[in-house]
């Protein structure tokens, strides 16, 4: 039978990045029934549509069962040996640094764990980076230079208790729609609160908002300068606070006041009504408990991480920070894309959420995996970010590519280069679930894996909460768990002791020990779960959901972090920036003069290998659509309901009218979810130029710029 449990079972879904509790009912090998946990804090029961058809997007039909070499499915002793020898190949052929690894906010803390020992530690190559990139590497840099640390200050629990939350960039009610339910019901708890939503699109999100300021894509910068100058120039900072706790302010200031003078220029800068915006700034500086909730908006930029900075800059002059109901908060989109950034799934990272520059990281970690004896040692500069990776690999400068749970022939900008770096890279390898994407065509090795209600391992959701997801079924065929193929493969690599493990709960237990090794006290590594380690399988299985830190010192985690006002930099202070506000690179011209947003839409999940299973959830929006103002539709000559095409210098996208008053004049609106296995003609990262934040390295994926066609 496929099963692993019967009766309910409690874990967690696997979309978006709020990271619900849901409580699973199993009866005979199948999960007949999804509801929301009532006991994780992260939802105390609600589920949002996607959650509740958890249970019908299951099933084998349409899985990936057998592993495959060369289009030919062979058996998984010849798999793994194929896989260690091409990537051994490659290796002694080209180098260590010509081997890669593009990894998932999808996958496991564990699996993410062996898959960055494996590629850092033991192959010796930086090049691992993850699809995270696309989601949330501005806010994690943004901390990180007013931190010193990628530290999420917020929970939860703080949007509730705010009385007021700013929304930017973030349609909440849409892409993490229980946080948007539970600050709706604080809101009507609590008749005070205000809800402010800066976005370009008039969004469900509105619904709750007091004020909207609907700017033009890519000014946010601007927007949260202008509300620095006006914060000193009304005398609203926390003076205090900036002198005991903070550096940098004069020259953030200084900054701010050159790229908006006045709050008319602002406006202009921002294109909303200097009133409007003056209430904004009146109810921010006027307000302590204040939470700016940010999301993909101001992250997919090539500006997102100054813009990450400008807010902070603001939270820091206020004093609304380390508070309850204070702090920017920025939501990550994937279910696990923290606990990815934890292990240092990103190429800038290293690991335990130690860059490569954290003085003493190298010898460290190198001491913990034991791998000095080993020649070559461990990478001791940064790898390739997601899009410069794959301009390496079309280069030919990378040969040998491992992807495992993404598709980055679809998510990534600038499709048909992707697609050409892919045909052309001499080994690729793919780990997946499902029998048919996109990406398939390029493998030369297919390793099937297992999803969610087979896997076992923790997430880590946007407040910084380690959740267990439980395996409840046996995988379909011959899949086989992430972790498990990693392992297998690192054997064969001849590696056997330091992947020797034979259930997540061991790596889990390393990757906590190794979050505490050498972590003092007094030590600037924040990540530290060293309190978890050294329990055993039976705490592992039984463990609820924790925020970390949870070390010596806050053994039942953290709530909340620099409640004492003290950082993770050198010397303890926070670091306002100063920001030059920088508009979008995809610059509008006569041929392409239309703004393009992309984003989700509210019952989809990413590339919809799952989502589209269930027929319920495609009853919201079933096809690629065009969403557009009725001038530019007028313009265009387009009727709603009509066919249309956009294009743009790397490609073509065609879909569904839909006229709106809720799209700003001269701007568009894509879904992100279409690809070309369910269509060949919508797929938004075709319209995308490839060019990214200097900082972050984030691609701009919300401001491309497209000319309309009726078709
Ligand atoms: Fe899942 Fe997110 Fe919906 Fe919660 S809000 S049920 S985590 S998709």
């Amino acid at each position: 039978a496929n099963r692993l449990a019967e009766g309910d079972v409690r874990t967690t879904c696997p979309y978006c990045g709020v990271g619900c509790g849901v409580k699973a009912t199993i009866d005979s090998g199948n999960v007949i029934a999804v509801e929301g946990d009532r006991e994780h804090p992260a939802n105390y029961g609600r589920l949002c549509v996607k959650g509740t058809a958890l249970h019908e997007t299951l099933g084998v039909h349409g899985r990936l069962q057998h592993p495959r070499v060369d289009g030919q499915d062979v058996s998984w002793e010849q798999a793994l040996a194929e896989t260690a020898r091409r990537l051994q190949a490659q290796r002694n052929a080209h180098g260590n640094h010509t081997v890669a690894a593009y990894l998932s906010g999808q996958l496991l803390t564990e699996d993410y764990y062996v898959a960055n020992k494996l590629f850092k530690g033991f192959l010796g190559t930086p090049h691992l980076d993850t699809n995270s990139r696309l989601c949330m590497a501005s806010a994690v840099a943004g901390y990180k230079r007013a931190f010193g640390a990628d530290a999420v200050p917020c929970n939860y629990e703080d949007l509730e208790e705010a009385e007021l939350v700013v929304l930017v960039g973030s349609n909440l009610a849409w892409n993490h729609p229980v946080l948007y339910q539970r600050l709706k019901v604080a809101k009507e708890r609590n008749p005070l609160m205000r809800v402010v939503v800066i976005d370009p699109r008039v969004t469900d999100s509105c619904e709750i908002a007091d004020l909207y300021l609907g700017i033009r894509p890519g000014s946010d910068a601007y927007l949260f300068n202008g509300l620095l100058a006006w914060m000193s120039a009304h005398h609203r900072l926390d003076s205090l606070y900036l002198e005991r706790h903070t550096e940098g302010f004069n020259e953030a200031l200084s900054a701010a006041q050159q790229s908006a003078s006045s709050v008319n220029d602002v406006a202009i800068a921002c294109d909303v009504d200097p009133e409007r915006l003056e209430t904004f700034y009146y109810w921010f500086a006027s307000q302590l408990h204040v939470v700016t909730l940010y999301s993909q908006g101001v992250n997919q930029s090539t500006s997102g991480t100054d813009k990450c900075n400008a807010i902070i800059n603001c939270h820091l002059a206020g004093g609304k920070l380390g508070l309850p109901g204070a702090g920017p908060f920025s939501i990550t989109g994937q279910p696990n894309a923290m606990g990815g950034r934890e292990v240092g799934g990103l190429a800038n990272q290293l690991a335990a959420h130690m860059d490569y520059h954290t003085p003493g990281a190298l010898d460290l970690v190198s001491r913990f995996w034991a791998t000095e004896h080993l020649a070559p040692t461990l990478p001791d500069a940064p790898g390739h970010k997601a899009v410069e990776l794959f301009d390496a690999i079309d280069r030919g400068e990378i040969t040998a590519l491992w992807v495992m749970a993404t598709n980055p022939a679809v998510s990534l900008p600038d499709g048909a280069k992707i697609r050409r770096a892919l045909a052309a890279c001499p080994l690729v390898i793919v780990s997946e679930c499902v029998a048919n994407t996109d990406l398939l065509p390029y493998a030369d090795i297919v390793l099937p894996a297992s999803g969610w209600s087979e896997k076992d391992g923790t997430v880590t959701n946007s407040e910084r909460r380690i959740s267990r997801q439980r395996g409840m079924l046996t995988p379909p065929g011959e899949a086989q768990h992430d972790w498990w193929i990693i392992c297998e493969v690192a054997k064969r690599l001849g590696f056997a002791e330091a992947f020797s493990y034979s259930h997540p709960w061991e790596i889990f237990d390393e990757h906590a020990r190794l979050s505490g090794f050498e972590n003092s006290g007094t030590s600037k590594r924040l990540f530290d779960i060293s309190a978890l380690a050294g329990k055993g399988r039976d705490a592992y299985d039984a463990l609820s959901p924790i925020q970390w830190p949870v070390n010596q010192s806050a053994p039942r985690g953290t709530p909340r972090l620099f409640e004492e006002g003290v950082f993770a930099t050198a010397n303890g202070r926070a670091k306002l920036l100063p920001i030059t506000p920088r508009l979008p690179e995809q610059a509008l011209s006569s041929t392409y003069p239309l703004r393009l947003n992309t984003g989700r839409v509210r019952d989809q999940w990413h590339t919809m290998t799952r989502t589209a299973r269930a027929p319920r959830l495609m009853n919201h929006r079933a096809e690629p659509f065009i969403e557009l103002h009725p001038v530019d539709a007028a313009n265009a000559g387009v009727a709603d309901q009509g066919l249309a095409m956009l294009t743009a210098a790397e490609g073509e996208y065609r879909g569904r009218v839909r006229i709106s008053n809720a799209q700003r004049q001269g701007e568009v609106f894509v879904p992100m979810h279409w690809t070309d296995c369910f269509t060949k003609q919508g797929r938004s990262g075709a319209l995308i130029t490839g060019y990214t934040d200097p900082v972050s390295g984030q691609p701009e994926t919300k401001q491309g710029a497209v000319a309309l066609t009726n078709l």
